[in-house]
């Protein structure tokens, strides 16, 4: 369960995340803002108090609703892909915990981030962290519909497995936009970049393999 209550950012903690980052690097994260946003974003608040000392593992775990926050690496990859900029429009498909829409806000970005299971979309609302960053906006909805209200973007980011790339999102990409999706089953799925050309032409690049809990249709209430 995540819980809300104000939590403090220790030595410990900065510590731990320092060495998280220092993984990333390891890893092959290579673009230093992510990382900068990374260590400035404390992971521990998204998550229970019990799972404290391990926050700042290289893994994902459950929050509310059976969904998980993605795994630390998973978040550098996707954010990297995305080639965030300073004011950049961000379609986020999944909020979940909201820890990557608070990366990407960190960074800078406008983001606009779509959660379909109530139960977590009213838990983030009252969550103390995300009041920080007036650059989140939150809407409880159907992913697979994007925003056309707020489109175009500069960048679109999937947090879930799709079990194909959703038209009307590719349709809410700016003309030199990044659109990054894991596309698969529930056995794993591989990330796309996809970029819309100033031309509109769809360039499809296919990157590494994840694990993604599942895109799925529709709202849950
Ligand atoms: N970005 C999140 C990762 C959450 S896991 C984080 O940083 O914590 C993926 C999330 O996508 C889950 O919360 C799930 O409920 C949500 N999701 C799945 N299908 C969706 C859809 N069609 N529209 C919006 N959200 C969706």
């Amino acid at each position: 369960m995540l819980q809300s209550k104000v939590q403090e950012d220790s030595y410990l903690h900065k510590g731990m995340r320092a060495q998280l980052i220092n993984t990333l690097r390891g890893k092959g994260i290579r673009d230093e803002k992510v990382l900068t946003a990374m260590n400035a974003v404390p992971r521990h608040f998204f998550l229970d108090t019990a799972f404290e000392r391990i926050a700042y593992e290289d893994r994902a775990f459950q929050i509310l609703a059976k969904q998980t926050i993605s795994h630390p690496y998973t978040v550098a990859y996707q954010t990297e892909l995305l080639e965030i900029k300073k004011f950049d429009k961000v379609l986020e498909i999944g909020t979940g915990s909201a820890y990557q829409s608070c990366v990407l806000a960190e960074m800078g970005a406008q983001v606009f981030s779509i959660e379909r299971q109530r139960e977590l979309y009213d838990y983030v609302g009252n969550f103390f962290f995300i009041k920080k960053y007036a650059t989140i906006k939150r809407f409880y909805g159907d992913g697979y519909a994007g925003l056309p209200s707020y489109a175009p973007f500069d960048k679109i980011i999937v947090t879930a497995g799709a079990p194909y790339v959703p038209e009307k999102l590719i349709s809410q990409l700016k003309p030199g936009g990044i659109f990054v999706i894991p596309v698969g089953d529930d056995k794993g799925q591989k990330m796309l970049r996809i970029t819309k050309e100033i031309d509109h032409k769809i360039v499809t690049e296919e990157m590494g393999n994840f694990d993604f809990v599942p895109m799925l249709e529709g709202k849950n209430s």
